[in-house]
């Protein structure tokens, strides 16, 4: 039988999606694959044909015991023979599986690796003894700890390939970034692997993020145009779950809870009530969605701002299987990147640490950005995509901007004052005038020393990226980037060239960030700007005072 023919037989499909074709010619070619494929790409395909093809036993390595028995029965009902081992059956179970596998009377068989592993079962042992034709590993970035889901009995599978060498292995993942994929190779030790990637775009899905403001109200704006539609709604507790499940319900919402906490039956009963539509919404922490397999959610929303970009876009990736336009809301507020940063301390690990908080600071990113966001999911993921996908809320919107050009010279001022020596960070406390000791005494007597107290932080860091998005300023340098002017700030600085910036959308629900009122003594030192200016070098010959006005040094 042929690839297309055992996809017309066995599955009822007459192309191949994606890279399916190729992964599977090189998997019964007894190569090793890493393949990567959006959520509902059809991964599981990859290994299923193939197992169907091949002549032995097929083992699949997956982490969740309740994925299993879907893939399973779904197998069965395809007239593929697979089976699962695992913790839930009976020891009368397992001897007749064990019977039947020794019959070969199995094609693919389900596994959790540490069950594969575990040293009482003597199952690896056993399975040596059978003719294993191909190994798959689903869901692979779990054994990454730079993936977004990293489990540590994944890393089990490293010695997988000394056990059985001349055994194809197929690893497939949803979600890798570059660091992830190379771990993923590494650990696993592929041999000379074939890697694809599918493009990860879901054009179906128009991604929104909006400053969280109230955001029960927002979301039940939100849900009033999907009344009748099936959404998950991801929010970062598990209190938060069960106590906005219960809010919904009281507004007349079929909704229900899913997290790790909530007990065998309840997690199941809620999941299944969601599959069969007889619940709408599922309100839940990250736990909830891998290997689901509902085609027609049509909206996903985060309460709160995710970890990651993996994260982010796995989770969105859950709506609009079925290839129907879908939405993804993100709830965003600032005060929630804080909280996230917090987290993503890792004591003793500064390495992971680095990581773990580069990769929120993408997410905050993504949220804070002013050019197409579909644009810069793809980028993350390696993929080039046009500036403009016409389904987000940035190419959807107009977006309003307003006379920036003061404000512009003030960070540009700032920038230059500080020699072009200092990150972002530095230089927004220097413009909001910094109650840190150090930077207090380092700076104050220079008379552009908190001349933007007057904007807020999380302002100044929008007006910032801004900046640096339409080049009036760039960063560079690799570890530390620091902020260095360019040859468009010098037009801004003498007043010649106008700049529009974003009007902030975040800026009345930082409570916390305020800006501090500017001090007298600020102001008194700003009088004297010019002189300052004058002596330093390096610095463009135009600066702002306090009162707002840009002066010419050489005219002075
Ligand atoms: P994932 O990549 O998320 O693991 P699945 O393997 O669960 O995705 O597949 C998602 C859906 O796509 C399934 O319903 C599967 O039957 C279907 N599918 C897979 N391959 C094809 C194909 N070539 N043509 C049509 N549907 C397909
Ligand atoms: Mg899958």
């Amino acid at each position: 039988m042929t690839p297309n023919q055992a996809l017309q037989q066995y599955f009822g499909y007459s192309n191949f999606r994606h890279n399916q074709e190729q992964i599977i010619k090189h998997v019964l070619n007894c190569e090793d694959v890493l393949a990567l494929m959006p959520t509902g790409g059809g991964k599981s395909l990859c290994y299923q044909l193939p197992a169907i093809l091949l002549n032995g036993l097929t083992i699949v390595i997956s982490p969740l015991i309740a994925l299993m028995k879907d893939q399973v029965d779904s197998l069965n009902v395809n007239g593929i023979p697979a089976a699962f081992l695992n913790s839930s059956q009976s020891n009368d179970e397992q001897q007749q599986l064990i019977q039947r596998l020794r019959n070969n009377e199995i094609r693919l068989l389900y596994l959790a690796p540490e069950r594969l592993f575990s040293a009482e079962s003597r199952l690896l042992d056993f399975l040596k003894t059978l003719k294993v034709v191909q190994i798959a590993i689903d869901e692979a970035h779990c054994i990454s700890q730079w993936g977004h889901d990293f489990r540590p009995e994944y890393l089990m599978l490293a010695g997988l390939k000394q056990h059985f060498p001349a055994v194809p292995v197929i690893a497939l993942t949803a979600t890798a970034d570059k660091l992830t994929q190379k771990d993923i190779l590494e650990k696993l030790a592929l041999k000379e692997p074939h890697v694809f990637v599918s493009s990860f775009n879901r054009e179906n899905i128009t991604y929104t993020v909006k400053p969280k403001r109230n955001s029960f109200d927002q979301l039940l704006a939100f849900l009033d145009k999907h009344k009748n539609d099936s959404g998950i709604i991801y929010c970062l507790s598990r209190k938060s779950t069960e106590r906005l499940a219960e809010d919904l319900k009281a507004e007349g919402f079929l909704a229900e809870a899913y997290h790790a906490g909530l007990d065998h039956a309840t997690k199941a009963r809620n999941q299944e009530a969601f599959l069969r539509d007889d619940v709408k919404i599922i309100v839940a922490t990250i736990a909830f969605g891998m290997g689901i397999n509902k085609s027609n959610v049509r909206y996903v929303v985060h309460m709160d701002l995710p970890k990651n970009i993996e994260g982010y876009y796995q989770e969105t990736g859950r709506a609009g299987r079925d290839g129907l336009p879908s939405d993804a809301v993100l709830y965003y507020s600032p005060g929630d990147a804080k909280k996230l940063k917090d987290f993503a301390r890792i004591e003793d690990n500064p390495e992971q640490t680095k990581i773990l908080l580069k990769k929120l600071d993408d997410m905050v990113h993504f949220c804070e950005l002013q050019t197409c966001r579909r644009q810069y999911l793809l980028k993350y993921f390696d993929e080039n995509a046009p500036a403009n996908c016409g389904s987000c809320d940035v190419c959807l919107t107009e977006v309003e901007r307003f006379d920036g050009t003061l404000i512009a010279q003030k960070a540009l001022s700032a920038v230059a004052r500080l020699k072009e020596s200092f990150g972002a960070g530095y230089v927004l406390q220097f413009l909001r005038g910094s109650k840190s000791e150090k930077i207090r005494e380092e700076h104050k007597q220079l008379k552009t020393y908190g001349i933007g107290a007057d904007i807020a932080m999380a302002d100044w860091q929008r007006y910032l990226r801004d900046l640096v998005i339409q080049g009036y300023l760039q960063t560079s340098g690799g570890e530390y980037p620091v902020l260095k002017l360019t040859e468009k700030s010098d037009a801004v600085l003498k007043g010649l060239e106008k700049v529009q910036l974003i009007a902030s959308q975040f800026m009345d629900e930082r409570e916390e960030e305020v800006a501090l009122p500017i001090e007298p003594e600020v102001f008194d030192l700003l009088k004297e700007v010019r002189r300052d200016i004058a002596l330093s070098q390096n610095v463009p010959p135009y600066v702002i005072l306090g009162d707002n006005t840009l002066v010419e040094i050489a005219t002075y």
